[in-house]
């Protein structure tokens, strides 16, 4: 059978630990056999990161960036622990976080749904994509804390113009104090990404906000999205069939939880890290959540949500059997590669990508999984199987569908 070929190289971040062994498994096995792959590589395991000062970690952002689509392998994010371990020049920042920045993009996260792995909410059928607004808010506030009687006040200076001040509290006991802020240019490239990612899924689109409350703060999230949808995205959504919808973020929980899922839940940035970890649990398992960075004008890096498993690659490391779910880093590549063969017009490719998919669920939903998903299925009959097993299980389901 010939290879499929590609026209433009994915930009491929390469990573740490376990993710990076499963990586290699996955090329190995399902990908190079059947594709002539064609990829700008990327090192960001923690070894080159430090050898090049977390340059690469910065240049695969730009390769991204100029490629339009990125796969990227778990890294690790540096803590003193790993600075030790690895002998590191410095503490580098995450690389998650680095490429956000220089990306500009939304990051959307979708659990993967198989039988046998039920969600915890029995109406959940289809999966819930949370979206994250990445900047600001509490995660770059400024606390004070007050010791006693006082008064609290927030001032604007102006560059130009007259002072203005509003009280926070006029303390007469010690207390606490925040000042968060955010900026319309990154609230509204959270709204094109959402609005975007919602036409390219066609699934509705959900946001929410505390606008009764945060009559300036939370109501300006609120009017920038109903104001970009009113003068860009009305018409696109009617024609797609699918819908925007804004809600109170309490009203929003209650309903996602009644819901039967298939939808877009934009979250400001503290309810996506709050719900994101709530939806990811419930549907039943972390390794079988996707997660894809957007830019507002429709750059896309995909990865695994997971982290590299560290546990399980100092078990690889002694030797001894491992059963790690390379689930969500397939679909990493499956996403990447579908991606790519929708913007090069390679009808081929996301075939493929199609058929890596159907074949991972497949197999799980024949009964064959790693140990993870094998102590939650509730399949009447479950083969545990290890790292390598699992993929190869898929390889041949995937080899069968391709010849087809
Ligand atoms: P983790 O790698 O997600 O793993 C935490 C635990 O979850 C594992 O020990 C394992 O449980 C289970 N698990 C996660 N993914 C699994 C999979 N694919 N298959 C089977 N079990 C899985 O989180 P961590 O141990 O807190 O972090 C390890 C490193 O990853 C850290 O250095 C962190 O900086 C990095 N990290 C990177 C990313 C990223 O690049 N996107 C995200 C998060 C964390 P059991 O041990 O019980 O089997
Ligand atoms: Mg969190």
């Amino acid at each position: 059978m010939a290879k499929i070929q590609m026209k433009t190289p994915l930009v491929e971040m390469d990573g740490d630990e376990m993710t990076r062994i499963l990586w290699k498994m996955i090329k190995d096995e399902l990908l190079l056999p059947f594709i002539d792959l064609k990829t700008e590589y990327y090192d960001l395991g923690l070894e080159y990161r430090d050898q090049t000062n977390d340059q690469v970690t910065y240049d695969s952002a730009k390769a991204a960036l100029k490629y339009g689509v990125a796969v990227k392998c778990a890294t690790i994010t540096p803590n003193a622990a790993r600075v030790k371990e690895y002998n590191l020049k410095e503490m580098y920042k995450s690389p998650n976080g680095t490429i956000r920045a220089i990306m500009d993009g939304t990051v959307f996260r979708a659990p993967i749904i198989v039988k046998g792995i039920e969600p915890y909410v029995r109406t959940w059928k289809k999966p819930i994509t949370i979206a994250r607004h990445a900047y600001g808010d509490v995660y770059k506030a400024t606390e004070m804390k007050i010791p006693g009687p006082g008064k609290v006040e927030l001032v604007y200076t102006p560059k130009e113009g007259e002072e203005v001040r509003e009280l926070v509290h006029e303390y007469d006991c010690a207390g606490v104090a925040q000042g968060m802020h955010n900026l319309l240019p990154s609230i509204t490239s959270f709204a094109r990404s959402c609005f975007n990612y919602a036409l390219d899924t066609r699934q509705d689109l959900w946001f929410a906000t505390k606008d009764t409350i945060s009559k300036k703060y939370d109501h300006t999230f609120k009017d920038v999205f109903q104001e970009l949808y009113d003068t860009e995205y009305k018409d696109k959504f009617e024609a797609a069939g699918i819908e925007y919808f804004y809600t109170l973020i309490d009203d929003a929980v209650a309903r996602v939880v009644k819901s039967e899922g298939g939808y877009i839940w934009a979250c400001k940035n503290y309810d996506g890290d709050v719900m994101s970890d709530m939806v990811a649990t419930a549907f039943g398992s972390l390794a079988m959540m996707t997660s894809v960075l957007v830019t507002p004008d429709g750059k896309y890096e995909y990865e695994a949500a997971h982290g590299t498993v560290q546990r399980h690659y100092y078990k690889y490391l002694k030797g001894e059997e491992t059963s790690t779910n390379s689930v969500a880093t397939i679909f990493a590549w499956s996403g990447a590669l579908r991606k790519r063969g929708q913007l090069d017009e390679l009808p081929e490719l996301i075939n493929f990508a199609d058929c890596l998919e159907a074949a991972t669920i497949e197999t799980i939903e024949e009964g064959y999984m790693t140990k993870d998903l094998a102590l939650v299925s509730t399949l009447p009959e479950i083969h545990p199987l290890n790292s390598e097993e699992f993929i190869r299980a898929i390889a041949e389901r995937l080899a069968k569908k391709l010849e087809k």
